[in-house]
């Protein structure tokens, strides 16, 4: 259930003895970022900032995720699960979650490859307008289009030739080319890749 100002009070609070986990989810990769506790309060401060706000039980207090840090939370989405007993927030990340520095509380975790793609996706948009000389993905943005358009057909000829002439490790080298170069084009179409998700899937279900 999507959980709003006027709900709240539907969840199990008094079952949870008004504490109820929160697992923050990033909203682009589904990356689990961290787990926290809320209670009635910081659920509503949650809910009308926009920022995921906790109730810190070391410090008996509302605890805004990255008051100190800078590292805030900024939240898409709240779910609460079928017993009403958890909730599931997709949260845009400001920074790494974790305290100790790392993007997520639980650095260890896979990513599926639709989950890295998403990631990958990020980390392209975010070196636009960097410094040509300090990134090559920031290189192919200032080129222009018609330059990063040439490099998806060539390297879609790469991948062609590889797989009918070429060694495994040659294919899967031209694939990766392919895919970054094609997340390039894309993000300077200002296309995510979630759209052309979508378009795979409703060919799916026809
Ligand atoms: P912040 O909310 O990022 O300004 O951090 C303030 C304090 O909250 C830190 O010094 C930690 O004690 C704690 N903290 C921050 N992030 C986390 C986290 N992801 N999990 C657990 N504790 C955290
Ligand atoms: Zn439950
Ligand atoms: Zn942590
Ligand atoms: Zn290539």
């Amino acid at each position: 259930m999507l959980v709003n100002k006027d709900n709240i009070n539907e969840l199990a609070w008094e079952k949870m003895d008004n504490l109820i986990p929160a697992i923050i989810q990033h909203a682009a990769t589904g990356a689990v970022l961290m787990q926290g506790f809320m209670d009635q309060a910081s659920l509503k401060a949650t809910l009308v900032s926009g920022k995921a706000t906790f109730f810190s039980r070391s410090k008996q207090a509302l605890w805004v995720k990255g008051e100190t840090s800078g590292n805030f939370l900024h939240v898409k989405q709240v779910l609460t699960d079928c017993d009403k007993d958890s909730l599931l927030i997709a949260c845009t990340p400001i920074g790494p979650t974790c305290h100790l520095g790392t993007e997520s509380c639980f650095p260890e975790q896979k990513l599926t490859t639709q989950n890295f793609l998403s990631q990958l996706e990020q980390v392209i948009a975010s070196r636009k307008g960097d410094d040509p000389k300090e990134s090559y993905t920031a290189h192919l943005f200032s080129r222009g289009t018609t330059k990063m358009a040439q490099k998806v057909g060539e390297e879609g000829v790469e991948v062609a030739l590889a797989a009918v002439a070429e060694t495994k490790e040659d294919l899967l080298g031209e694939c990766a080319d392919l895919f970054y170069h094609t997340l390039v084009l894309l993000a300077d179409q200002k296309i995510d890749l979630s759209e052309v998700m979508t378009v795979l899937q409703d060919r799916h279900n026809k």
